[in-house]
This record gives structure tokens, C-alpha cells and sequence, in this order.
């Protein structure tokens, strides 16, 4: 691993300042805020980054979770995934986030990784991870191998020519839809940016996976109040039962009355490019009898843009039907 300044800052302004020095926010940046490091280090050990300057942001005090006076809640960037995933509030209300959670890595990475470091966590392209391999994402104009390589586990919705990475994240398919609302403090002042805008697509500059600029700080992510009576199931399939990321999973917040859908929010991991929230699904369930026709015609919007590579053209079925088992699960809990 190449040599850095280790930092740990007790103020939130200092560690902004330091981080806008840096040229980037994206992929490159030579300077990057630390939370749990279970991704950070993981790829400075490979020399994928290799920032100048890490900022250990763990002495800022943005570990709470809070339940607001709207009965919604407010997340600390550096609150650990495994609290948020036992936290008896979100276990209630917001179950799908509480599945997603914890079906995700290890129980030891839960205990260390953080909400804002999940929110932006890389994707497991073996392409991206090996500097001895060309990479659009971390070396911009370098080429796409894994376009005509090992593509297996990588995306089918949102890719382009320059890019067909999976973002490999279970929490942010709940988030995605739960809504939420992510809050940045920047060189500039604070601003919240809703959920589905803040990951980009890939398009022709794959390095840029997110809305960041140099020295924004994730502080928090808000939660809207829950839907009353909502019915919520997180699914994900995998090649083993744990320790291994989605080849496929969805995230389901479904309103039910008189056994019709009056409510559907929709979002699908494992194929996507980034946590992709499916409007197609949520279209097609909206005022339809709960039952199985229209839940795998919900799953059919949901993968009509699909473009499959060389090797993962099962996913289209696989995300298909796992959305459409979800929908069955979250309608019979
Ligand atoms: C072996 C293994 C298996 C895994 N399996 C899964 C899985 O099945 N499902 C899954 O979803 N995830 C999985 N993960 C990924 C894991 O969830 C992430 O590594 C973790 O969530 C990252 O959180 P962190 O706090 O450790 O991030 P860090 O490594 O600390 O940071 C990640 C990125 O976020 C930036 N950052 C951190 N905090 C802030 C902030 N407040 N503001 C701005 N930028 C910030 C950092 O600069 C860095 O670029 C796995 C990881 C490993 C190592
Ligand atoms: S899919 Fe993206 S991350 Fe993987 S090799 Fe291609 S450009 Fe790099």
C-alpha cells in the first residue's frame, strides 16, 4: 500500500476543508473521509485508490439515530449498519431496511461499516479491483474488458458502452424504496438530495459514480414518516446463503386495501448500475388486485429496458422472478 497522512479530525469544517483540497470527489480523489474503512482500505490495499490524505470522521458526532416529531427518522452518516439494522423503530416501520441490512456482508463488516460509507460503496468488478487490467471506471479511457470478459455478475439495467458495473449495495435497494433523503455538508453550505438522485449512471464517465463534489460530507440520511400499514419484504438471491452479494434482489413497500395494491414502491439490486428504482413496477401494481398475474407483470415492466452481456442474460429471468416472489412474500406478511 502506498503511503498516506492518517487524520482525525473532531470538527466537522476542519475535515470539509481539508477534503475540498482535493481534485475530486469521484473516483482518484487524494483525499477521502474514512468511516468503517471495510471498503476504503480494502481497495487502498489493492492500490485501486490511493488517496494522500484519509480523514477519520469517526470523532464527529454523527453516530445518532433519531426519531424526528414526524415519526420519520434521522440517521448519523457514521451510525453503524448494525445498529440501524436492530434498532427496534426500524425493525417496525421500516422492516425491508432492517432485512436489507442484514443480509448483506458479514455480522463483523456490519459492525464496522457505516450508513454514508454503504451509500458509496464500489462495485465488485474484478476489473476495477485489478490494477493490472484496463478499467473505464478507475482509469478513464482505458476500455471496458469485462464488456466482452467475465461479465456474469454484472448489470443489465443503466449500463453503457463505457461501463457495466453492478452497484453491489443491499442497504441502498431499501433505501431506494423508502425513499430517503440524503444530507451533504459542503465547502458551499448543506443540501439534501433525494435518494434516486444522488448515484449517476455510468454514461461515457463511469468515474463519476455519485453527485459529490470535493469536500461534501454525507452528515445524515432522513427517513420519511412510515406509511401506515405497509406491507415490506427484502429478497435476495445469491450463489451461497451468505458472505456474498445479490445476483439479483428487490426491496418491496407495498399499501394493500380490500386485496388491492393502492401503494407500490419498487427497487431492484444485483442488476443495476446503480440502486435502481423500477416506476414501471410501481406503475403496473398501482390500483391492480394483489395476486400473482400482476406481480409477474409488474416483474415484466420492471426488466423491459434489460440488456444483457455475454454471460448474464439469466439475470433478466433470475430478477424476474425474485421480484416477483418478493411481491408474494411482502403481500402474504
Ligand atoms: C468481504 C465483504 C463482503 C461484503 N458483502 C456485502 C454484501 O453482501 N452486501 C452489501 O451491501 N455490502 C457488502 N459489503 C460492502 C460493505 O457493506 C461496505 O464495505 C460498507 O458498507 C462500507 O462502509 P464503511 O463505513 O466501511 O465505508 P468506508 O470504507 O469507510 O468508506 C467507503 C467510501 O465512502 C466514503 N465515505 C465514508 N463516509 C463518508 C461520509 N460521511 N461522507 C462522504 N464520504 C464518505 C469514503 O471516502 C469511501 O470512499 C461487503 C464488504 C466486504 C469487505
Ligand atoms: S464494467 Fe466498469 S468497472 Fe468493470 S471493467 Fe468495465 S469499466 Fe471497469
Amino acid at each position: 500500500m502506498h503511503t498516506f497522512e492518517f487524520i482525525r479530525p473532531t470538527d466537522s469544517a476542519a475535515a470539509i476543508a481539508t477534503a475540498a483540497q482535493s481534485k475530486t470527489a469521484q473516483q482518484g480523489a487524494d483525499v477521502r473521509f474514512m468511516g468503517g474503512g471495510t471498503t476504503l482500505i480494502d481497495l487502498m490495499k489493492l492500490n485501486v485508490e490511493t488517496p494522500t490524505r484519509v480523514l477519520d470522521i469517526n470523532r464527529l458526532p454523527l453516530d445518532k439515530i433519531e426519531v424526528m416529531p414526524d415519526g420519520g427518522m434521522k440517521i448519523g452518516a457514521t451510525a453503524r449498519n448494525s445498529d440501524l439494522a436492530y434498532h427496534t423503530k426500524v425493525q417496525r416501520d421500516y422492516s425491508v431496511l432492517s432485512q436489507a441490512i442484514l443480509q448483506g456482508a458479514s455480522a463483523q463488516i456490519r459492525n464496522m461499516a457505516t450508513v454514508a460509507g454503504n451509500l458509496l460503496q464500489r462495485t465488485r468488478c474484478v476489473y476495477f479491483r485489478d490494477t493490472a487490467m484496463p478499467c473505464n471506471k478507475r482509469e478513464p479511457g482505458t476500455g471496458c474488458p469485462a464488456i466482452t470478459g467475465h461479465n456474469r455478475t454484472l448489470a443489465i439495467l443503466g449500463t453503457s458502452e463505457h461501463c457495466i458495473a453492478t452497484n453491489p449495495s443491499d442497504m441502498c435497494i431499501a433505501l431506494a424504496a423508502l425513499e430517503v433523503t440524503i444530507h451533504i455538508q459542503g465547502p458551499k453550505g448543506t443540501r439534501a438530495v433525494a435518494f434516486g438522485d444522488f448515484h449517476v449512471l455510468p454514461s461515457n464517465r463511469p468515474e463519476r459514480e455519485t453527485v459529490l463534489e470535493p469536500g461534501d460530507l454525507i452528515t445524515h440520511v432522513t427517513l420519511p414518516p412510515p406509511i401506515s400499514g405497509s406491507k415490506q419484504f427484502y429478497l435476495k438471491l445469491r450463489d451461497r446463503a451468505s458472505y456474498e452479494f445479490a445476483l439479483a434482489s428487490a426491496a418491496v413497500v407495498l399499501t394493500i386495501s380490500s386485496s388491492k395494491i393502492t401503494r407500490a414502491r419498487i427497487a431492484l439490486g444485483g442488476v443495476g448500475t446503480k440502486p435502481w428504482r423500477s416506476p414501471e413496477a410501481e406503475a403496473a401494481l398501482t390500483g391492480e388486485p394483489a395476486n400473482d398475474a400482476t406481480f409477474r407483470q409488474a416483474a415484466e415492466a420492471a426488466l423491459r429496458g434489460a440488456k444483457p452481456q455475454s454471460e448474464n442474460r439469466f439475470k433478466i429471468e433470475l430478477a424476474k422472478r425474485c421480484l416477483t416472489h418478493a411481491l408474494r412474500l411482502a403481500a402474504a406478511s
